[in-house]
């Protein structure tokens, strides 16, 4: 039977990519419908550049694939990818003014791989300037809503990729998550999200922020979608990512279905102490009872470094964006201020006009934290830490397969809320920045309603290259529950 159409943006990826594969529906109809989706709901602010032309020929182009009857898996399947990804087609800011109008002359390696699996691309998607932050209020070019409820932010700073993904205003969409902008959003919005293994995904042509943090991952409905996504835009990138890991591509939908009774899965008492909000706590509860349902043991664990994660997470990384971020200096890339006196003066104006408030604070912090005399007092203490709660991990993961615990302390917070307070936000992600300063691989699945009937999202952690086992883990919970399939109302 032929798919009316009209309720294509109800499917995921799989089910999406299926119907394209038996011609039920053809990769123009598809991007046709999302296209005037995103335009239905502009006010939403996920979008930041959108290009009929270029994404219909993209689509026309894959359905004379499937019509040839190539086996790309994602052939026909629109998506949109967050602004921080750097695209030919497509405007790429990274949230920023700097970066306002800019045009590649290149893709992602992440955005070329899913281009060659016949990924068809709607456009760019609002971010945090530089991906810092937790609530998407960083953007130059404005904030986004939650679907779930307008005045609240969608989380960050993947929240555009969310917001859209929630709205079934794309199918999926890709991330960064670099101390958890990938988990947090999906877990504002009701959406599922991986991050994989720090080196499995190409930092090539991902505007870079902490660069050893910095790691690529999709947001879409479902483990199984997730998991799709992932097989088709890891792998490694020797030639032009020096942390690339030389591991082969992996088909992560392979073990999706295995059993997970016999499981067991670490709770880290640090994960439920007084920071954590009852509501969030009761549905990360509820979905570990239903994980013993299925068969799974609940191991007591202990991170006991999970506070330090702040501290060393907010030196390291505004250490490495300090650094990134002097290649913006009027010259190479983007905004150059108007009116200077001499080449000094031009990098000032151009940095002061460029940059917004949160990343100025950061080039600060990190600028500082790096210079001499302060260097061993606080960069290298952090490394020493970081360190330590790699080790931290290493112990827990002699105890059991997987670890789970919630993404965020607290469903998503009124937009304006924490926007004066750069800390509070920063205390926001403690969570999710321990798997990020140990590279290890994390997601974000819907396990229910907390406050104001905002989604909460529970969080797996795998021990390096689990990440077929989180999905699998993930999936199976999927199969038994319906959170990941409810979808706000008036979309
Ligand atoms: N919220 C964190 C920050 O502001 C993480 C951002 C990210 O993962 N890109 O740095």
């Amino acid at each position: 039977m032929k798919n009316d159409n009209t309720s294509l943006h109800e499917l995921g990826v799989t089910e999406l990519a299926r119907q394209l594969r038996e011609r039920k529906v053809s990769a123009l109809e598809a991007a046709g419908h999302f296209l005037a989706r995103a335009r239905a709901h502009a006010q939403l602010g996920a979008f930041l550049d959108i290009d009929e032309d270029v994404t219909l020929a993209q689509a026309r182009a894959a359905d004379q694939a499937l019509a040839s009857g190539s086996k790309a898996t994602l052939l026909g399947v629109p998506m949109a990818h967050k602004d921080i990804f750097v695209t030919k087609d497509f405007v790429s800011t990274a949230g920023s003014k700097m970066l306002a109008g800019y045009r590649s002359p290149f893709d992602a390696t992440v955005v070329a791989r899913l281009a060659a699996q016949g990924v068809v691309t709607l456009g760019k998607l609002n971010c945090d300037e530089f991906a810092m932050g937790s609530a998407n209020e960083n953007s130059a070019f404005g904030k986004v809503c939650n679907p779930w409820d307008q005045s609240r932010t969608p989380g960050g700073s993947s929240g555009g990729s969310a917001a859209a993904v929630a709205a079934g205003l794309v199918p999926a969409a890709t991330g960064t998550d670099t101390g958890g902008s990938i988990r947090q959003p999906a877990s504002f919005c009701g959406v599922t999200g991986i991050k994989p293994t720090y080196g499995r995904a190409s930092r090539y042509g991902m505007v870079a922020f902490a660069s050893s943090l910095d790691q690529a991952g999709p947001l879409a409905h479902s483990a199984e979608d997730c998991a799709l996504l992932l097989s088709a835009l890891c792998g490694p990138d020797l030639d032009r990512d020096s942390t690339s890991l030389d591991v082969p591509a992996e088909d992560f939908t392979r073990c999706l279905a295995d059993p997970v009774a016999g499981l067991k899965i670490g709770v880290p008492q640090e994960f439920f102490g007084e920071g954590l909000a009852p509501d969030v706590r009761s549905a990360v509860d509820a979905a570990l009872k239903e994980y013993e349902k299925l068969g799974a043991t609940l191991v007591p664990i202990s991170l006991p470094r999970t506070e330090l994660s702040i501290p060393v997470y907010y030196i390291i990384a505004p250490a490495e964006a300090s650094s990134n971020l002097s290649r913006f200096d009027g010259v190479k890339f983007g905004h150059r201020a108007k009116d200077y006196v001499d080449l000094v003066d031009m990098y000032k104006k151009t940095r002061a006009e460029g940059f917004g408030d949160e990343v100025k604070r950061r080039i600060m912090i990190g600028t500082y934290v790096l210079s001499h005399g302060y260097y061993d007092a606080y960069y290298l203490q952090a490394q020493k830490i970081r360190r330590m709660i790699a080790d931290d991990f290493a112990q827990a993961f002699k105890q059991c397969d997987v670890i789970a615990g919630p993404v965020a302390p607290t469903v998503a917070w009124k937009l304006g809320d924490m926007s004066d307070d750069p800390v509070a936000n920063y205390l926001a992600d403690i969570f999710t920045l321990p798997a990020s300063l140990a590279g290890l691989p994390g997601m974000s699945i819907p396990v229910g309603f907390g406050a104001h009937q905002m989604p909460v999202g529970m969080q797996l952690i795998g021990n390096y290259l689990q990440e077929s086992k989180l999905l699998n883990v993930a999936h199976r919970f999927q199969q038994a529950t319906d959170w990941h399939a409810k979808r706000p109302q008036g979309f």
